[in-house]
């Protein structure tokens, strides 16, 4: 990869800095390279979903618990990536997984009827204001099944979604999905997803209040759903602006149209109602996964009785052998009402503000200037000392590879989001914080950042 800016310092710099953090990763990293060689035999990458892997092969964890992940080659990390933030209690939570241990004493699945689920709908109406809940195993199916739902309840086939926002891997999530600077990365995520679905997708940015007015204007009748993440955390944080949620909420309703929060990421994680009920957006519909189960597959969809209520007779059919199954409900019963409670979310509070502190403290001391947002247990960090000089992608390869060698565990991403859980403590981000640092420093020294 050549750096593209015409006034970068010699490509020698960066490169010889990457190679040896490169080299030094690789040498801690052997059985990960031995295991992918074997695993790839099998699985197509080595793994079994794309976003685990990476060149020049994907590092394999063994073992997770708390706070702590440790390799195959029996490295241990800080972990900040947490399970792409569906463990937001921390790994294997002792009540989570005590919970998940009764609950197999007594059945694994039966598909059939069971009161399960009930305790699980009343903790999650609760969080989120929403009266109705159906459950599922992931946060695709999560907004597969709401997308299904809004356009049975309209009768109309369009889904607006945010430019560039991830809501899961079905068709309708994954039209037009893909970095929108580069047209080569939208044609590989929508590779396999028929052109009639893709037709019935349409666009618009976040806070871009004249483009969803203008996307109501032409086609209101026919828009069945607008689908968000609020606030957005993928692909960069963005907050709403009020004037967007304001606009936003009164469109969908004077066109009939439901509006949908993807609360996957958010949903536990931002805050205790989620992204929605922090913001005080009032949601047709909420799709959710991820942390509502402490680790445990499961994804859930609640709404107004309106929204919800057909569902079933009139509306949309749920269905699934494993839709609201014992040991999914018994982990999200338990990570929803014993630790993911109020107190975990001043916890999450205290460690930004520790986070925060920590990066000051540094910048104080050095040219670079940090900026941080960190929402609940969500966190972005970015860091310039002027422009930045190099490629960013072989920037963020090199600040993520620095990471790794300081014990530091992100999956590989162009920019530094983390997820922190009950298990983080002061020590575990004031580290994440000296290992930015040192990167900063590092790319500083090197004159990769000026
Ligand atoms: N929606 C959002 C906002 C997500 O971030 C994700 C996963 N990263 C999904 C949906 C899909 O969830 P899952 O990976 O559990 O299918």
């Amino acid at each position: 990869m050549q750096p593209k800016h015409p006034t970068s310092p010699p490509p020698s710099r960066l490169t010889s800095t990457l190679i040896h953090e490169r080299e030094r990763l690789s040498k801690a990293t052997m059985r990960s390279a031995s295991t992918y060689d074997r695993m790839r035999t099998r699985v197509p990458g080595g793994v079994s979903s794309d976003f685990q892997w990476r060149a020049p092969h994907p590092i394999y964890l063994k073992r997770g618990n708390g706070a702590r992940v440790v390799d195959v080659d029996g490295n241990e990390y800080v972990d900040f990536h947490m399970g792409a933030g569906s463990a937001t209690t921390g790994h294997a939570h002792p009540v989570v997984a005590e919970a998940v241990r009764r609950a197999t004493s007594v059945a694994m699945c039966m598909a059939a009827p069971s009161t399960d689920c009930f305790a699980v709908a009343e903790a999650l109406g609760n969080r989120f204001e929403l009266p109705l809940w159906r459950f599922m195993n992931s946060g695709t199916e999560a907004t597969m099944t709401a997308i299904r739902i809004a356009r049975a309840l309209t009768d109309r086939p369009l889904v607006v979604r945010l430019q560039d926002a991830y809501h899961g891997h079905h068709d309708a999530a994954l039209a037009k999905f893909g970095r929108n600077d580069r047209s080569s990365d939208i044609e590989a995520w929508e590779r396999g997803v028929p052109k009639d679905v893709i037709e019935l997708t349409r666009l618009v940015q976040c806070n871009d209040t004249e483009g969803l007015r203008q996307a109501f204007s032409t086609e209101g009748e026919r828009i069945a759903c607008v689908l968000v993440e609020l606030p957005l955390l993928s692909p960069t944080f963005t907050m709403p602006t009020p004037e967007f949620l304001t606009v936003l909420r009164s469109i969908c309703s004077e066109y009939g149209a439901l509006l949908v929060v993807d609360e996957v990421k958010t949903g536990v994680t931002v805050a205790y109602g989620g992204g929605s009920r922090w913001l005080s957006v009032s949601a047709d519909l909420v799709a959710t996964g991820k942390s509502i189960a402490g680790g445990v597959a499961c994804g859930a969809v609640g709404g107004t009785l309106e929204a919800m209520g057909g569902v079933g007779s009139s509306g949309a059919r749920v269905v699934g052998t494993f839709n609201g199954n014992p040991l999914g409900m018994a982990a999200a019963h338990a990570a929803l009402t014993e630790v993911l409670v109020p107190e975990a979310y001043e916890d999450f509070g205290r460690l930004g503000r520790a986070l925060t502190d920590a990066l000051e403290r540094y910048q104080s001391h050095s040219r670079v200037s940090f900026s941080a947002q960190i929402w609940g247990s969500k966190g972005s960090i970015s860091f310039t000392a002027g422009a930045i000089r190099f490629s960013p992608d072989l920037v963020s390869e090199l600040v993520w590879t620095a990471l790794m060698n300081r014990g530091i565990y992100l999956a590989p991403a162009p920019d530094l989001r983390f997820s922190l859980s009950v298990a983080h403590s002061v020590a575990d981000v004031e580290r994440l914080a000296a290992a930015i640092a040192e990167a900063a420093q590092m790319l500083i020294e090197e004159e990769i950042l000026t």
